[in-house]
């Protein structure tokens, strides 16, 4: 233990070395957003380069010490933390911040994995461009740990995932080598796709340290819409008018339920939202962007609601008026996380499932847990345009959080993932897998595929250093 932490000290600089006993309280780094799966960490280190990943990796294989790569841990599958052992050495990419580049021509933007993604979204900005990762954790979370979760968000629909915005990346192997693969090349076919490998890899295979990135031109306008909806099948027959009238300019589609609209006004009640009234129990947020002009977007958007309001899969409107608005309607449908955590630890389920086959989804697995569950509730929400719902199972009224999660978890997943797989979907479609639904890949998961998510792990670390546990049952 000793030898291992002067040899951190020696890597990254003492100050930079925290143990309890120098530092105290460790739960910022040993915690979790959702206050899940506290650890406890044998030290966190701080690099401040890559070179310094490097040394602290080499001295804990050299220890045989397990590693946790953490970016701002808002991770929400458990995977970013150490485990309860004391042993895991926390390495925080936080210090790792710099902006090492801004390709105009090229469109390209290169950082360090500690980045903020609102930083790098600042960055972008600065110079004319747009980085259109966006998701409600981005003051906090890292562009690393969105790589290394292939993060989502409210975009995707239009601009793909944090994968689909990454052209190069630089990381630290297992053994403490640097794999520099940091170009800005929209094309290059030069064998395996290590830099896909690594996005999504949850701190597996291998610490990110810089990556290049994707940059869009900015829109000359921006439009943000607040839908009521008269039923989910109306949200998707929406879906697709909106997207054969707008085709790319439509770049967000998000579904909220009324439940998850009213944990908004209970736990926020400052938040006032439009439509409030309205008696259907679904909302949509559409947001267009516009090459053109304001005007131009305004006379797109109001085609749209012609022909769904003819067709009866909207019932009104409201249209922001001014960008303040319209980021107050993000802000509303970005709070739902945030309610739904004070209203108490609930059973998260983040799935994917062809856009085509959600209303019939949601019909049968709402009906299924509330014949198995009596008054359970369910916040219902997410990013439609994807396919992708975050459909969360709450207690019931006066049942505490805790009593429901011990008894009635296990129910809840069962009910969900399997009518997730009947319906063609995925049981993670942005968060990862990480602890929370590792046990459950296998059922899910073809075996052939997971047998070589194993192989290329033995491969990659064979002495199984890099998060272990997480993914992938190692033991
Ligand atoms: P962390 O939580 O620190 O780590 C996440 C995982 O990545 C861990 O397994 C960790 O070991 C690994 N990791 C972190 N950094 C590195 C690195 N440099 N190299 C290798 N591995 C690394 N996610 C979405 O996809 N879409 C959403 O809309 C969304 N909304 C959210 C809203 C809220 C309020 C919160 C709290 C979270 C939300 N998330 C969402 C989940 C989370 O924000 C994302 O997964 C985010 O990408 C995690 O980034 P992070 O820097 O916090 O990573
Ligand atoms: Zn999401």
């Amino acid at each position: 233990m000793a030898e291992l932490l002067a040899a951190l000290r020696q890597a990254v600089g003492q100050p930079n070395v925290l143990t309890r006993a120098t530092h105290g309280d460790l739960s910022a780094w040993e915690n979790d957003w959702r206050k899940r799966w506290p650890g406890h960490a044998r030290a966190v280190v701080r690099p401040g380069n890559t070179e310094e990943v490097a040394a602290v990796v080499k001295a804990c294989t050299q220890h045989g010490v397990a590693l946790v790569p953490q970016g701002g841990n808002t991770g929400l599958v458990g995977g970013s933390g150490p485990d309860g052992t004391g042993t895991q050495v926390v390495l925080s990419l936080q210090r790792m911040h710099r902006v090492r580049g801004l390709d105009a021509a090229n469109a390209t933007l290169t950082v360090e994995a500690g980045c903020v993604l609102q930083a790098v979204q600042q960055a972008a900005r600065d110079a004319g461009f747009l980085f259109p990762l966006s998701l409600a954790a981005e003051g906090s979370c890292t562009i690393g740990g969105n790589l290394a979760t292939n993060a989502g968000g409210t975009q995707v629909l239009r601009f793909g995932n944090a994968r689909d915005l990454c052209l190069g990346i630089e990381a630290v192997t297992a053994s403490g080598e640097v794999v520099n693969l940091l170009s800005g090349l929209r094309k290059d076919n030069t064998g395996y796709d290590l830099r896909n490998l690594l996005v999504g890899s949850e701190g597996t295979l291998g610490i990110i340290t810089a990556a290049t990135l994707k940059l869009f031109p900015l829109p000359a306008a921006q439009l943000t819409a607040w839908v009521a909806v008269p039923s989910m099948a109306a949200a998707v027959s929406l879906l697709g008018t909106a997207q054969r009238l707008l085709g790319p300019a439509l770049t967000g589609f998000e579904v909220m339920n009324a439940f998850s609209l009213s944990l908004v006004a209970r736990h926020m009640p400052q938040l006032t939202q439009p439509l409030a009234a309205h008696a259907d129990p679904w909302r949509v947020l559409l947001e267009v962007q516009d090459v053109e002009s304001e005007a131009h977007a305004q006379a797109r958007l109001e085609a749209v609601f012609e022909v769904a309001m003819a067709n009866g899969c909207a019932s009104d409107a409201a249209v922001a008026q001014s960008v303040a608005q319209s980021r107050h309607f993000w802000h509303l449908r970005e709070s739902i996380p945030l309610a739904q955590a004070e209203e108490g630890t609930n059973i998260k389920h983040d799935i994917s499932l062809p856009v085509s086959a959600i209303p019939a989804f949601v019909e049968a697995t709402d009906a299924a847990l509330a014949q198995a569950i009596e008054g359970v509730r369910l916040v219902n929400f997410g990013h439609l345009g994807d396919g992708n719902l975050h459909y969360n199972v709450q207690a019931p009224p006066g049942v505490s959080a805790a009593e429901f999660l011990a008894a009635q978890e296990a129910v809840a997943n069962a009910i969900v993932y399997q009518a997730v797989a009947q319906h063609g979907g995925s049981i993670s479609a942005e968060h990862g897998v990480g602890w929370l639904k590792r046990d459950e890949l296998p059922h899910y998961k073809d075996a052939t595929a997971l047998a070589w998510m194993r192989q290329i792990k033995r491969a990659l670390d064979p002495a199984n250093l890099l998060n272990p546990g997480r993914v992938l049952r190692t033991d």
